[in-house]
């Protein structure tokens, strides 16, 4: 699939070099599809929120609160001592201007904000060509004690939590409700199976059997959802490649790919080490527009790759080599490394052996940008790389978190 972008890629830009001005090139693109308001469980206003991920640089935001989607009218009282205290409000004045905030007495006596719906941060905040809000939700239900969060993403209507008997059946009610949606409504969605080791929920066998959707979390910035193995429960990335397997071997679920994205869950956006920040895990996405019909649609071909730190120029499929070009890093420091690993799972006999094996290694200078080559041998089910620098992340999910970069899986 990437080298049919690839080849997209080349026409496009022929096209373009010949034709005219409006057939912008891909770029990546960063966004993060994971973060949360006063809507909901957030800690600020959705304009605060929004304002720190324009100010670094993100491409696109999703805005993913609990079981709802921003719209209608919202009061949000405003307290010392409440989750919207008066110096929230002065520091979104002093951001935005004095007319910007919407301020009301409370019956109390008291003063209340109406909270800025979607389509008036999308009137404040979108930018052609710079930045975009995708409307979105996080659909938060629960099967007895395994919690089952999905994101519906280009979705902005509300999307009941379904609730039906059993996990698998949970997962795949909501999945079939977005993708319903999306029919429904003529536009491309796309919802992915958040940190699933959150309480111990979902297992990789979850992720396996999913139908109709292939989107999970294997980084999400949050510090109780525990991506790394604990005891023998195996990490979000070592479920990746058993559900790879199940899917690609054995045809489990719908038998299609599956692609890890990271994301904030960001709810604390005042503090600078807190539990879940903004700044920790994000997707980077290969599109020529900032709208979220292409973006989306880059992501559903998966033209994209989810990162904690480190950025690619390209990765690519060529016939029988799977490329990877790091983006130099100019400020890198003589002892800093990059390690780049190329993971996979072989099958012989119709067997598959190591789950998730590294199938080569490389470690090279953190400024280089040299290009890792994977040349597949052709028993591999699918193979994918991580990258992990040995610069620590500035803003750590965990103490030794590095920064990183996940491609997604690809089959010659
Ligand atoms: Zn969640
Ligand atoms: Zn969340």
């Amino acid at each position: 699939m990437i080298l049919m972008n690839a080849i997209v890629m080349l026409v496009t830009a022929a096209i373009g070099a010949g034709a005219s001005d409006d057939a912008a090139s891909p770029r990546w693109l960063r966004g993060n599809t994971h973060t949360h308001t006063l809507w909901s469980d957030g800690d600020a206003p959705p304009e605060t929120v929004v304002a720190w991920y324009v100010d670094h640089g993100y491409d696109f935001l999703v805005l993913s609160d609990h079981n709802l989607v921003q719209n209608g009218e919202r009061w949000f009282d405003v307290s010392p001592d409440g989750r919207l205290t008066p110096a929230k409000v002065e520091a979104v004045r002093d951001r935005f201007g004095d007319d910007w905030p919407v301020l009301d007495r409370t019956d109390a006596g008291g003063e209340r904000m109406r909270l800025r719906t979607l389509d008036e941060l999308k009137a404040r905040f979108d930018r052609p060509d710079e930045f975009v809000l995708v409307p979105g939700e996080e659909v938060t239900s629960a099967f007895r004690m395994a919690q089952v969060h999905i994101n519906a993403l280009n979705v902005d209507e509300t999307i009941t939590p379904r609730r039906p008997d059993g996990v698998q059946a949970t997962i795949q009610a909501i999945l079939d409700a977005i993708i319903a949606w999306g029919e429904a409504n003529d536009r491309p969605v796309l919802a992915h199976i958040n940190h699933p080791n959150f309480r111990k929920s979902l297992a990789s066998v979850n992720l396996a059997e999913m139908r109709g959707e292939r989107f999970f979390e294997v980084y999400n910035g949050h510090r109780s959802v525990e991506n790394e193995r604990i005891g023998d429960r195996p990490s979000t990335e070592e479920m990746w490649d058993r559900a790879l397997v199940a899917r690609l071997h054995e045809g489990a679920g719908d038998g299609g790919m599956l692609y890890g994205i990271a994301t904030d869950d960001a709810h604390d956006h005042y503090a600078a080490n807190a539990v879940s920040i903004p700044g920790r895990g994000w997707i980077m996405v290969r599109c020529d527009r900032v709208e979220p019909d292409a973006i989306i649609g880059a992501m559903r071909r998966g033209d994209c790759y989810a990162s904690s730190g480190v950025f690619l120029d390209d990765v690519r499929l060529e016939a029988d080599r799977l490329v990877i070009d790091p983006a130099i890093v100019a400020d890198a420091g003589e002892d800093e490394t990059l390690t780049i690993e190329f993971i996979g799972t072989r099958v012989a006999d119709g067997v598959p052996g190591e789950v998730g094996e590294v199938l080569s290694r490389v470690v090279q200078p953190l400024g280089s940008g040299e290009p890792s080559v994977y040349r597949f041998a052709g028993d591999e089910l699918y193979v994918r790389a991580r990258l992990t620098s040995s610069r620590p992340h500035p803003r750590p999910y965990a103490s030794g978190d590095r920064e990183m970069a996940w491609t997604q899986p690809v089959r010659r």
